[in-house]
């Protein structure tokens, strides 16, 4: 069975989440998507705004609608900062059987030989980048051995981010057809992002 992996701090998970996962199950063949929760993003500047339950929450929401799309909470339970090396050892060992694919934006995939640890992520995942129009990939640029293991697929450019769904919900305007609706209905009952 091959699993895409969804990544990400999800503060909202958005419409923009869903379409690149889907783009990525179909062009290349997975079973399913698990979407993962980040619990601290290494990377990001600010702590997410929503708690960690009400991410889980929401991503289980957005995934509820689709047979193949599962929230995995991995990255929560293990607290910390979020180091996808540690993520992928847990994969490995709780399911040796499957194939993960790390799903990754397309100006992700020149970064990922600075990602902590790269090697041993490479030896046991292999990568999806996302293509956006007008941003194109140059896997000649990478490392061989790195640029074996990146398959490209195209998806539409979805402009959203979860940035942008905050920023609207601090200021109470519509957020209707950029989240799934059953998160906008959950957002606005728990008054998130409202300051
Ligand atoms: P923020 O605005 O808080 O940075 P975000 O919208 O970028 O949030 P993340 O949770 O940081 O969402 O993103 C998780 C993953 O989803 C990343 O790999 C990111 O590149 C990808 N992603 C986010 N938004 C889009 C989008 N609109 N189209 C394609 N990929 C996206
Ligand atoms: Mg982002």
């Amino acid at each position: 069975m091959k699993i895409g992996i969804m990544g990400g701090t999800f503060d909202p998970i958005h419409l923009g989440h869903m379409i690149a996962a889907e783009s990525a199950r179909e062009a290349a063949g997975l079973d399913e998507v698990w979407f993962i929760p980040t619990f601290i993003p290494p990377h990001k500047q600010n702590l997410p705004q929503a708690s960690a339950e009400q991410r889980l929450a929401m991503v289980q929401l957005a995934v509820s609608d689709h047979p193949n799309f599962r929230a995995v909470d991995y990255e929560l339970e293990r607290g910390g900062a979020s180091y996808t090396v540690d993520t992928v050892k847990v994969l490995r060992q709780l399911h040796p059987e499957l194939s993960f694919y790390y799903i990754i934006g397309a100006d992700m995939v020149m970064y990922l030989p600075k990602w902590v640890r790269i090697e041993e992520i490479m030896e046991s995942v292999s990568f999806i980048g996302l293509q956006r129009p007008g941003f194109e990939v140059n896997l000649t640029e990478l490392p061989a051995k790195l640029a074996a293991k990146v398959q490209l697929v195209e998806m539409p450019l979805i402009e959203i981010s979860s940035t942008y769904i905050r920023e609207k919900m601090r200021l109470r305007q519509s957020v209707k057809y950029l989240v799934c609706e059953k998160l906008r209905i959950y957002m606005e009952a728990n008054q998130l992002y409202e300051s």
